[in-house]
């Protein structure tokens, strides 16, 4: 999406309550949840930090306003994938160690130091090309490490990581983290954990002085040995259930409703929706949703004459989908809801009121993170809590221009 170039959304012509009035979705991040989250997650691991993964737009949940939360609950440090996201973080974290991810990119050096963020170099191609960089700018801005134990996507071999340990043992060497990910934490039994654990352990200990990091959210919950000095939770921050063999000790972050547009009655027998996939059953009565798979509502959560979909909570509620999901909008069967129940113009909720971000990720054959980062730009964003109580911001003034929503 290039967000530049986007008309002004109508609600920048709004009133925050007008704006809202006439979103067709609104989407609520509770900031303070944000923090309860991190708050707890700080606690399991202590002594170790606890730093802040922030990338994807706070996976969905607006860049600078959770960047501002969670800095003003104490988190010193944050992860992002990209250096759009690390610049965007920087507006809103003045003091805040920032790592990026998703390696190093030859003559980008400037454009680190520039805002003082820190590569996560994941190969020895990029550690030269940083390393002539920082030799030639004077920079010393420090830059992690990433090892990789078993996962396979980035970082330094054993082998290559062992080769820079004279270069550690000699010191000023502008290493500031050595870090590796683990491709099976959510599985708390999972071989892979213990074998990551023990070669991560091994390198990392070669590495004297320097920082060492392993687990993200669901490391975290595989207990003391997997935190060494810092831990980088995403996914939990934002209400996913890191243990998902185990109940959610997390608490939900995003409530999400959209506008009831329309409702109508059908006779038994007609079908409703793209296909005439699902056919009612006795006479029925539809509510029509303002949200569809153009808003991150996947397609594979509808439903047909023989699979039940995701569910919609309507005037408290819960209420079947019926048929497919359109781009924009998803047919509710509220049959059984009592006579004048449901309006038009009321809001359904499709994430609250006990409907989990894991729910909708199970109807939608994916897992939460996918569901949270597609949330669609369509929805109006408000903040609760936080530095930012009350602020109304379309997610892409969230990403870019701190100003509109953080204080
Ligand atoms: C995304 C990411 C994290 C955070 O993972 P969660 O499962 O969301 O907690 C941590 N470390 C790295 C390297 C990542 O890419």
């Amino acid at each position: 999406m290039n967000i530049a170039s986007a008309p002004k959304p109508v609600s920048d012509l709004l009133s925050p309550e007008a704006s809202q009035a006439a979103a067709t979705g609104v989407l609520t991040v509770d900031l303070d949840a944000i923090v309860a989250n991190w708050r707890k997650l700080e606690k399991m691991a202590v002594p170790a930090e606890c730093a802040g993964v922030i990338k994807a737009n706070a996976y969905g949940c607006g860049l600078a306003p959770v960047a501002s939360a969670l800095a003003g609950a104490g988190c010193k440090t944050f992860f992002v994938a990209t250096l759009d996201e690390a610049r965007a973080a920087r507006a809103a974290l003045p003091q805040a160690a920032i790592y990026v991810l998703d390696s190093f990119f030859q003559n980008c050096g400037d454009a680190y130091a520039k805002i003082n963020a820190r590569p996560v170099i994941g190969d020895l191609n990029e550690l030269a090309e940083w390393d002539v960089f920082c030799r030639r700018s004077g920079w010393e801005g420090g830059a992690g490490i990433h090892i990789d134990t078993g996962m396979n996507r980035l970082g330094l071999t054993i082998t290559e990581a062992q080769g820079i340990i004279p270069r550690i043992n000699a010191g000023d060497h502008g290493i500031t983290l050595v870090m590796s990910h683990l491709a099976c934490a959510e599985a708390l039994h999972h071989p892979q954990n213990a074998r990551q654990l023990a070669t991560f352990r091994e390198i990392a200990s070669l590495f004297s002085g320097v920082p060492a990091s392993l687990a993200n959210s669901s490391g975290v919950f595989l207990g003391a040995q997997f935190q060494f000095d810092l831990v980088r939770p995403g996914a939990a921050l934002y209400g996913i259930n890191p243990t998902p063999e185990a109940d959610n000790p997390m608490q939900g972050v995003v409530d999400l409703k959209a506008r009831i547009v329309q409702l109508r009655s059908i006779d038994k027998g007609e079908t409703v929706g793209y296909g005439g996939t699902w056919t009612a059953r006795r006479p029925t009565k539809l509510a029509i949703v303002s949200a569809g798979y153009a808003d991150g509502y996947f397609r594979a959560g509808g439903s047909n004459d023989g699979t039940r979909g995701a569910e919609v909570i309507v005037a408290g509620k819960r209420c079947p989908i019926a048929g497919r999901v359109s781009m924009d909008l998803i047919a509710v069967d509220i049959t059984d809801l009592e006579k004048n129940a449901a309006r038009r113009g009321h809001m359904a909720t499709l994430i609250g009121e006990g409907i989990t971000v894991d729910e909708l990720a199970h109807h939608f054959g994916t897992i939460g993170y996918e569901v949270l980062t597609s949330l669609g730009p369509r929805y109006t964003r408000v903040y609760k809590g936080g530095a930012a109580a009350g602020a109304v911001a379309q997610p892409a003034a969230a990403a870019t221009s701190p100003a509109t929503a953080a204080s």
